[in-house]
């Protein structure tokens, strides 16, 4: 071994790049299962594997941080125009940014606590008194296949004519104009729709009473695959 040194740097650079290569393919991994299975699943996966769920959250992290504009920030801008008396819930709320950043009383749930803030569950059903809360919040977290449940949780906990906020992956759409006419089933009015960011929608609702029960065709998302890199 001449030059043990440029050798054992390559084969450091390697290792580096196999381990990428399989956090990569463990983060698609995990987030299909997220995006094609339903909430409950999503916490039985997390509940019995919190490693999955840091690493998870470190490839999420690395999408996003690729995008001109992260969609909480979006988000934060709007609380922060409206009255700080306002109670939100941050249904999905990761890493708490969202909190974080207003000084609104914010209710953070999540499948496993990134932050002391979190409070764990599903968001299927979340503990808060019915129509508890002025804003609901949905910040690229609309991940189960149990949409209608989801968002039927959320008019649950909101009051009449509070607002539900919706950030999601623009490709995730199939017919928005068909999930806008679904979420009127679902008691929610839309009150502005922000399409022009190709990364992601903001859409903003406001509920006008309880959602009304059966079947909802036009509630459907895509799910959001990410392609190997
Ligand atoms: N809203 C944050 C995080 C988005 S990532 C932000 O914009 O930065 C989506 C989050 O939803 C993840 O933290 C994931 O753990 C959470 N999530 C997915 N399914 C969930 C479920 N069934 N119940 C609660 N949280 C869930």
């Amino acid at each position: 071994e001449a030059s043990p040194e440029p050798r054992s740097g390559r084969s450091a650079a390697l290792r580096a790049r196999m381990e990428e290569r399989l956090l990569g393919a463990r983060f698609r991994y995990l987030n299909q299962q997220l995006y094609t299975g339903t909430s409950r699943d999503a916490a039985r996966l997390f509940r019995a594997d919190p490693a999955a769920f840091h690493l998870y959250h470190r490839g999420f992290e690395r999408q996003v941080r690729r995008w001109p504009e992260r969609p909480v920030q979006r988000i934060v801008r709007y609380l922060r125009r409206r009255p700080a008396s306002l109670v939100v819930a941050d249904f999905g709320c990761g890493d708490c940014t969202l909190a974080a950043s207003v000084r609104n009383q914010v209710h953070c749930f999540d499948l496993v606590p990134l932050s002391p803030r979190v409070t764990v569950c599903d968001m299927a059903k979340v503990p808060l008194a019915a129509e508890s809360v002025d804003v609901a919040v949905f910040c690229l977290a609309l991940m189960g296949t149990n949409l209608q449940e989801i968002l039927g949780e959320a008019n649950r906990v909101l009051k009449l004519g509070g607002t539900l906020m919706v950030a999601e992956v623009a490709s995730r759409f199939e017919d928005t104009r068909a999930f806008l006419k679904a979420m009127t089933q679902l008691g929610f009015r839309t009150v502005s729709k922000d399409l022009s960011s190709s990364y992601f929608y903001l859409l903003e609702f406001a509920k006008t009473g309880p959602a009304r029960p059966g079947p909802a065709p036009g509630l459907r998302l895509r799910p959001c695959l990410y392609k190997r890199r």
